[in-house]
């Protein structure tokens, strides 16, 4: 059965991007796959969060992990940092990444660009521990949203030079995977960019039901089309791709025609969008609450995940220091 990997990093609760990008393809990819999702804690630590963070993230992303519909009986969930033997992999390679190539990833320049002062080398060196996560578990597909596409591309060349270097056919290519035909790019409520944590501008699982209507009931929209046909400018196709993310491709298409004909309402649009998305997450909500207060199922999750993880991983490790030339231990 084919292998499916990918995990989340724990700075703070999920939102629609998260959802859309990723959640929602490990739920269907469960029924399917040999699967395992993580929480990517270590990953976190490129924005310096306090212990108390770390430790309350981790489990609001797991609650929310299992809200979501993920079946740790079918797809084990894990804590990133359970899994020693990821490091010593990131280690290996790190030393076959070249930093011409990692400061070329479009997302570490953004991150130079937007926090000059805290340029560390853990966000340098992030695609080698996203590839580590990834090719630890021989992984065939990565459900991810279109943002992680390009730290997919490293995670192959990784593959392919480790590969090449030592003569071996040993690491598999992942692919991205995408639960409709191309990979999302969840846009902001603020009309910009991508929906994210960093952003300010997310619609979060465990919103309330007023929050939630508030918050798209304010997004950010324009004065409307002057022109019938007029092409629409950023803000309006990123409502529009909200809308069909929330209320389906036929909704989707019948504000388009109000759109191309001059008639449309934005308020209409959102009042239906808010709907749905109340509909959507009012079920997903009331689990988080349920799994967030049950300590010992969630410790319970993560520990059994953590065995199940660790025994593959550590396969991998004992096969790949024999390939690169080390004592067996
Ligand atoms: P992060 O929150 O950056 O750890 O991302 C976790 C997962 O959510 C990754 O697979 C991302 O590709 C996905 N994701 C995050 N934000 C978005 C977004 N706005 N649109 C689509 N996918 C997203």
């Amino acid at each position: 059965m084919e292998r499916v990997i990918s995990g989340i990093r724990p700075t703070g609760n999920l939102h629609l991007g998260n959802y859309f990008g990723a959640v929602k393809s490990f739920v269907k990819m469960q029924d399917e796959y040999d699967c395992m999702f993580f929480i990517a804690d270590w990953h976190s630590l490129t924005t310096h969060p306090t212990p108390e963070n770390i430790r309350n993230s981790v489990k609001t992303i797991l609650s929310e992990y299992l809200a979501c519909g993920i079946d740790p009986e079918k797809a084990p969930i894990y804590v990133q940092s359970d899994v020693k033997q990821v490091l010593e992999l990131y280690l290996y390679l790190n030393m076959n990444a070249y930093l011409g190539e990692l400061e070329r990833v479009t997302s570490f320049k953004e991150k130079v660009r937007k926090q000059p002062d805290n340029v560390n080398a853990g966000l340098l060196t992030y695609p080698c521990l996203m590839a580590a996560d990834i090719l630890m578990h021989k992984a065939d597909k990565v459900p991810v949203g279109k943002d992680q596409e390009q730290n997919m591309e490293m995670a192959r060349l990784f593959a392919r030079r480790f590969n090449r270097i030592y003569g071996v056919e040993y690491f598999r290519e992942p692919a991205s995977f995408h639960f409709a035909d191309k990979a999302v790019k969840v846009p902001g409520l603020d009309g910009t960019g991508k929906m994210g944590k960093s952003e300010g501008n997310c619609l979060y699982l465990c919103d309330d039901e007023k929050t939630v209507t508030k918050k798209i009931m304010r997004a950010v929209t324009d004065q409307g089309p002057t022109q019938l046909n007029q092409e629409k400018p950023e803000v309006i196709q990123n409502l529009f791709t909200l809308c069909e993310l929330l209320s389906g491709k036929e909704a989707a298409d019948y504000y388009n025609d109000l759109y191309n004909n001059m008639q449309i309402r934005y308020g209409d649009m959102k009042k239906q969008m808010a709907a749905d998305a109340n509909t959507l997450l009012a079920p997903i909500r009331e689990r988080i609450l349920a799994y967030s207060s049950d300590d010992a199922l969630l410790e319970k999750v993560m520990r059994q995940g953590a065995e199940k993880a660790a025994a593959r991983a550590e396969k991998t490790i004992e096969e790949v220091r024999e390939i690169i030339g080390f004592r067996k231990i």
